[in-house]
């Protein structure tokens, strides 16, 4: 199946063998060990709460803090994903947690993009990416990163994103002023929002007025928010897997993504995290059929939805959603997710 993903996280999708180099040349105290790093690398499943999950992040982002690094790191994400079938992937980063050892927020921009870019040269997978700014970060520092994103909007930065710990720093308008930068550098905009506090995070989040929420899952619970959502047309990219390691959703079974999508929500699907959560989305499409009972048409209309929703241009998609839809044709299982992706497609 030709895959689409769009809400995964460059630090959280680390190689171990890359890890283990970096930690090497860099001199950055860290296991010696494949298996000890790995195990550094991978999150409790499940953790005690985000707080626990984000601590996963320690580690890797002390290893990404030159741009040989970055830009290493970003081509073999792409790499990785292609390898599976992924032809359209958005990778968010907080480039402001990129600066500690002197790199300038620019230089670490571009590797980033310079990676997305051979990457990209190298397989074909097109590739998108989105600034991911802090809560906890200081509003004019975002703000900062907003400007000096939306430079790279040309050679494929096009999205601002907004994550963190969302306990500590509940409100996104904090950071208002960052949000306004970033749409008016004509960057598309994303917000995490319900890794804590349920549905009131996902209606503080609607504030910012996204086009797409970043997991969200506990709107599945609350039949208004669903309308909304809906009616809004905001898409909520969702990360089952990642949601139960987070302590937000009690096992992937409960998970609502099944009941958004037949519930006419717009949603998709992703890893969040492949290293992290030591998932690809080949494993994560596999759970959503096994053990949440998405049915194979389901699957694909989800997965098509994300070319509907992607921070990408029209002539960049189109041909995108062809060769979806030309793969489509061939697998007489997945005639109704076509006609449904169809018509999504035509609403757009
Ligand atoms: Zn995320």
């Amino acid at each position: 199946m030709p895959k689409a993903e769009l809400h995964l996280h460059l630090d959280g999708s680390l190689r171990v063998g890359t890890a283990l180099e970096l930690a090497r040349t860099r001199g950055v105290e860290a296991p010696a060990t494949w298996r000890g790093m790995f195990d550094a690398l991978v999150a409790p499943m499940p953790c005690r709460d985000q707080a626990e999950l984000l601590r996963a992040f320690d580690l890797p982002i002390a290893l990404m803090q030159d741009a040989e690094a970055l830009e290493r790191i970003t081509a073999e994400l792409v790499a990785s994903k292609a390898a599976e079938g992924v032809r359209y992937m958005e990778i968010r980063w907080g480039p402001l947690l990129h600066v500690a050892r002197g790199l300038s927020l620019a230089d670490g921009i571009e590797a980033v993009v310079r990676g997305a870019e051979a990457g990209a040269a190298r397989t074909g997978t097109v590739v998108r990416l989105i600034a991911t700014a802090l809560r906890s970060h200081d509003p004019t520092d975002n703000v900062r990163l907003a400007v000096a994103a939306s430079r790279f909007r040309d050679r494929g930065l096009t999205g601002w994103d907004l994550a963190g710990p969302e306990a500590a720093f509940p409100d996104p308008l904090t950071h208002a002023t960052a949000f306004e930068a970033a749409r008016a550098g004509g960057l598309r905009i994303t917000i995490h929002a319900g890794e804590w506090g349920g549905a009131a995070q996902v209606r503080r989040a609607l504030a910012v007025n996204p086009e797409r929420i970043a997991h969200g899952e506990a709107t599945s619970g609350d039949p208004e928010l669903i309308a909304e959502m809906t009616a809004r047309g905001v898409c909520l990219d969702l990360c089952p897997t990642s949601n139960v390691q987070a302590g937000i959703v009690p096992s992937l079974p409960e998970h609502g993504i099944a009941r958004l999508h037949r519930a006419g929500a717009p949603v998709t699907l992703s890893t969040d995290d492949t290293t992290v959560s030591d998932i690809s989305l080949t494993d994560e499409y596999g759970r959503a059929v096994a053990e949440i009972g998405l049915t194979l048409p389901e699957l694909w209309a989800i997965d098509r939805i994300a070319l509907d929703v992607a921070f990408a241009d029209e002539a960049t998609l189109a041909p995108l959603r062809r060769e979806f839809d030309t793969w489509a044709a061939g697998v007489p299982e997945l005639g109704a997710g076509t006609a449904q992706a169809g018509a999504s497609a035509s609403r757009s």
